[in-house]
């Protein structure tokens, strides 16, 4: 086992630690990374809890959302939306879906957008998409995600931004790393709070462009600071 293996495996292990810890998961959702050395296929819990994941429940699937091992362990149903990112989008190298509140919250009022409105979530640039599962697969549908078209067209309503909200749903967040992946989920919720909290007290000013760029790479060089507390909080928790 490579180095890069056993560290990305290490990493999605901690992620999904943390992501629970800081309440960006619950009993669903889900973080997966693509594989170091095979762009073809991703690494990702089999379905379960996300705070229980330790390294051995780690599968390898492919791009179709099929598991590298046949007769192996159930996957998550969602697993499609990791596969087709990946697949549209060859700089994501780790994506995290879940269902947070305030997320939620964004993704369902009529007129609203999620903005950067603080430096931590410049990363947003400027509006955030949000995926309408009826405009492609009609009414009655359970919202998931459940296989390659569906997360086909999720991966093209993200397009090119980071983040995309889902109707009823959750969001869905990628990064160019699992930590940055992670580091970008935890501070979205939270830019979601912000901007709520704030829309109560009277209109909002969010970043520009240009203040979300510049915000977005000083950050950047910021993430394993964030990540060491979040992993040592996770593993005091437990
Ligand atoms: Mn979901």
């Amino acid at each position: 086992m490579s180095n890069e293996f056993s560290e990305t495996i290490s990493d999605l292990v901690d992620a999904n630690h943390i992501l629970f810890n800081e309440q960006i998961v619950d009993g669903f959702g889900h973080v997966s990374a693509r594989h170091p050395s095979r762009p073809d296929r991703m690494l990702i819990s089999r379905s379960m809890a996300p705070a229980l994941v330790n390294a051995d429940d780690i599968v390898e699937v492919d791009l179709n959302g099929e598991p590298i091992e046949a007769a192996g362990p159930k996957l998550y149903l969602e697993r499609f939306i990791h596969s087709e990112i990946y697949r549209k989008r060859p700089d994501v190298q780790a994506v995290v879906h879940s269902h947070s509140a305030t997320l939620v919250q964004f993704g369902i009022v009529k007129g609203i957008s999620l903005r950067p409105v603080c430096h931590m979530c410049g990363y947003l640039r400027e509006t955030t998409p949000v995926f309408e599962i009826r405009e492609v697969a009609g009414d009655g549908t359970d919202l998931l995600i459940r296989n390659s078209d569906l997360g086909r067209e999720l991966a093209t309503c993200l397009d090119s931004h980071a983040a995309v909200l889902m109707r009823g749903h959750g969001s869905t967040v990628v990064g160019g790393s699992i930590r940055h992946a992670v580091f970008r989920a935890v501070y979205l919720e939270r830019n979601a709070r912000i901007q709520a909290e704030a829309m109560k007290m009277g209109e909002i000013i969010s970043l520009t462009p240009e203040e979300a760029k510049a915000a977005d790479e000083a950050n950047s060089g910021q993430i394993d600071r964030a990540w060491d507390l979040w992993r040592l909080a996770s593993e005091t928790r437990r």
